[in-house]
């Protein structure tokens, strides 16, 4: 029997394709023992449940919220002073997920950018850290452009899948990588090659729930409880034990995101 415990640093739990099935999903998660979950929220909608979501599960449910690269044509601006002005519950531990997507560039590259540093300065004015989604043909190079000069101490690279080059300037910056699903697919080499080269010392895990379902998945909606999957494919990966990796990432999570409670409450 293993004690290892999982943190889920990405899951949209209150988006409408889970929120449905919420009670459940929580309760699959914590029978896999995955105990912490940060729930991604991305509109005004996703964001108001989630709020009630973590007063039913305090310590288990967390928050960020920021308007998606995707959607800030059509959101960021509407939503962006409604964000800012409630970042006061204790649930909220990251500004996120904001940052660059050039591959689907659903919202024009220059308002992306606009997007990113107004997070990027609500994050370094409330000392919280900043959840990043970077995607495309030089989203990365832009990324660290943008950022380098609000020198924050906190930045998470989500979902990772840009080259080796990328992460180890990343990591060099003292940013943190997250690693989901996407690291199971056997087409996923060089991702899994750059796992085996950075190692898991700055690495976190997650689900990007209900998108990304692991391998052995594939096709179903993802949801928290999948992350153990993708813990165990790190593991292998690193020649580590699955409760190796399970308590790096848990611990690496919990510094990132200043969760200030023992393992006593797990
Ligand atoms: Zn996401």
């Amino acid at each position: 029997m293993s004690e290892s415990v999982f943190f889920d640093s990405h899951a949209h739990i209150t988006s409408g394709e889970l929120y449905g099935d919420i009670n459940d999903i929580i309760e699959r998660a914590l029978e896999a023992d995955v105990k912490k979950i940060i729930n991604i929220n991305t509109d005004k909608i996703t964001f108001e449940r989630g709020l009630a979501l973590a007063e039913r599960y305090p310590g288990i449910i967390y928050n960020s919220v920021a308007t998606t690269p995707h959607d800030v044509e059509e959101l960021g601006e509407k939503e962006f002073s409604y964000f800012e002005s409630n970042l006061g519950h204790e649930s909220i531990i990251a500004i996120g997920e904001t940052g660059l997507d050039y591959f689907y560039e659903h919202s024009n590259r220059e308002l992306q950018q606009q997007f990113l540093k107004r997070y990027a300065q609500l994050a370094k004015q409330k000392n919280l850290p900043l959840i990043i989604h970077c995607r495309g043909d030089g989203a990365f190079d832009d990324l660290v452009k943008i950022l380098t000069p609000f020198k924050l101490p906190r930045v998470l690279l989500h979902c990772f899948t840009l080259t080796l080059k990328d992460a180890q300037l990343a990591i060099e910056k003292g940013w943190f990588i997250s690693i989901s699903g996407i690291v199971t697919f056997p087409k996923s080499v060089e991702l899994q090659n750059v796992v085996a080269k950075i190692g898991c010392s700055r690495l976190l895990i997650e689900t990007d729930a209900p998108y990304l379902a692991p391998k052995s998945k594939r096709g179903k909606k993802n949801e928290p409880s999948y992350v153990v999957e993708t813990c165990a494919k790190i593991a292998r990966l690193l020649d580590l034990s699955l409760d190796q990796v399970a308590t790096k990432t848990f611990e690496n999570s919990l510094s990132f995101f200043q969760i200030k409670d023992s393992r006593i409450l797990i």
